[in-house]
């Protein structure tokens, strides 16, 4: 799943997942889980997402090769945020032969940049199970309670306005290459990020069935 931060490409790959059964992989939460649970690599990780940069290739490289030694017995898998830079694409490239698996779709959600911003700077997420809430569209049932869970919501330190806009310097800077690498491979399915999370969905599903044709 490629696209700018606030694109939706998480609540995107929760419902791919839902649909095909297929696990979710987000480096985004992965890093979050490691910093709640103060590990080596949540705390490295820390240094970089609390000021909106990227966290280093090689580390993250070293993260999905883990996961997916971990789910060996798994073929199928959704990436949502990874790879975000031409090097973890080529990194991935090499993950993926080195296990026979390859990739077949990339699905990039295209977002306006005031939209982003206007997206993450109301954007309020679950700490627990990491549901994604919104104080504009997407209210929970109970103000400031997560509808899944019943935690209490919070907002990511990375979605308050300045780290923000340094997120979406990065993507247009390290992650957007990617569209072009990805075109040249074929790989490439961009869908219109506007409307509602089932206009979105019904976009991704109308370009793989474009491809079954
Ligand atoms: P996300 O939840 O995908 O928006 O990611 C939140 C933050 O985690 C990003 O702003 C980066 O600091 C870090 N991060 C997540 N995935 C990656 C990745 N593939 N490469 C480098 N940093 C990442």
């Amino acid at each position: 799943m490629l696209g700018p931060p606030g694109s939706g490409k998480g609540t995107q790959a929760k419902l791919i997942k839902a649909k095909f059964n297929i696990p979710h992989i987000s480096t985004g939460i992965l890093l979050r889980e490691d910093i709640s649970a103060g590990t080596e690599l949540g705390i490295l990780a820390n240094k970089f997402m609390e000021i909106g940069e990227l966290v280093p290739d090689e580390v993250i490289l070293k993260m999905v090769e883990t996961i997916l030694d971990d789910e060996e017995n798994k073929s199928s898998f959704i990436f949502d945020g990874f790879p975000r830079t031409i090097p973890q694409s080529e990194g991935f490239d090499k993950i993926l032969s080195n296990r026979n698996l390859t990739l077949d779709h990339v699905v990039n959600i295209e977002v306006l940049e005031d939209e982003v911003v206007n997206r993450l700077s109301s954007r309020w997420s679950c700490p627990n199970c990491d549901s994604v809430y919104n104080t504009i569209s997407k209210q929970p049932d109970v103000a400031g309670i997560c509808d899944v869970c019943g935690s209490e919501l919070n907002q990511r330190d990375d979605d308050k306005p300045k780290t923000v806009r340094n997120r979406l310097s990065v993507y247009f800077k390290q992650t957007e290459p990617l569209i072009d690498f990805y075109k040249n491979k074929g790989l490439l399915r961009t869908v219109s990020g506007d409307g509602g999370h089932n206009s979105v969905f019904d976009r991704i599903l109308g370009e793989f069935s474009k491809l079954d044709n």
